[in-house]
């Protein structure tokens, strides 16, 4: 039987690691639209230009073209067996195109897992996130027994928000700190879109009883553990 896992989750839910999870523990492929939009960089062909234009200014790639993208994802030989989509579908419409798509196959969407996290955790992931050069990561608010220091510095003259300076503990490493974790408004921004454009969606798969929410505000395997047992 092929499994089809709808992954969904603010960032900051941790939703990289349940896809990785779900991938080695079920053998099947993490598509994420995101990166196969990505992956169109070095192309040159009208398609191609044509979703890079549409991602550089911050929209959403029109449903067609989207869903045309994911069926050929689907063609491949290793998604036979199912996939976990991720950052797909994005709008009802989609929805609805994959329902039909995968029905003429005799398939369906099996759960649409949805990692339940609350807005103000969510922010202090991203806000309080450095990490060290080699990609190690630790948070001000959750994870600092690593570190020997943080504190957020004031720009002399207030021209900047404070900056957050982080110093690894043993190696007295000075950690770095993702632009777009450092700026409050983005990270704002990306909950607000995120809540905008996927409230829909889990009303659309929730009147059809697909929706499963896991409190993602556990350790990394409690989350993984009560995703098994949705998809057992
Ligand atoms: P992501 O990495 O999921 O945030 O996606 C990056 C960008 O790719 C988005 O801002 C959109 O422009 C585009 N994109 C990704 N997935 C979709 C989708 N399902 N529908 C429309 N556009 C998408």
């Amino acid at each position: 039987m092929s499994l089809y896992i709808i992954l969904m989750g603010v960032q900051g839910a941790g939703k990289g690691e349940q896809a990785k999870f779900i991938r080695e523990r079920y053998g099947i492929p993490h598509v994420s639209t995101g990166d196969l939009f990505r992956a169109m960089k070095t192309r040159e062909d009208e398609l191609a230009k044509r979703v890079q234009q549409i991602m550089a200014s911050g929209n959403l790639v029109d449903d067609a073209t989207t869903n045309e993208v994911v069926k050929d994802r689907l063609s491949q030989p290793d998604a036979q067996g199912g996939v976990i989509f991720d950052g797909y579908p994005r709008t009802p419409n989609q929805a609805a195109w994959l329902e039909s798509y995968l029905a003429e196959r005799g398939e369906q969407i099996n759960a649409v897992i949805l990692l339940d996290l609350d807005l103000y955790t969510a922010f202090k992931r991203a806000f309080g996130r450095v990490s060290t050069a080699a990609g190690k990561t630790y948070n001000i608010y959750f994870n600092a027994d690593g570190l020997q220091e943080f504190k957020f510095e004031d720009h002399p003259e207030k021209q900047f928000p404070p900056r957050l300076v982080a110093v690894e503990q043993g190696t007295g490493e000075r950690l770095i700190r993702r632009a777009d974790d450092a700026n409050a408004d983005a990270i704002l921004k990306r909950i607000d879109t995120f809540v905008a454009t996927t409230q829909p969606l889990i009303d659309y798969f929730d009147a059809k009883n697909l929706v499963k929410r896991v409190n993602a505000d556990q350790s990394i395997e409690a989350v993984s553990t009560a995703i098994q047992q949705v998809i057992g």
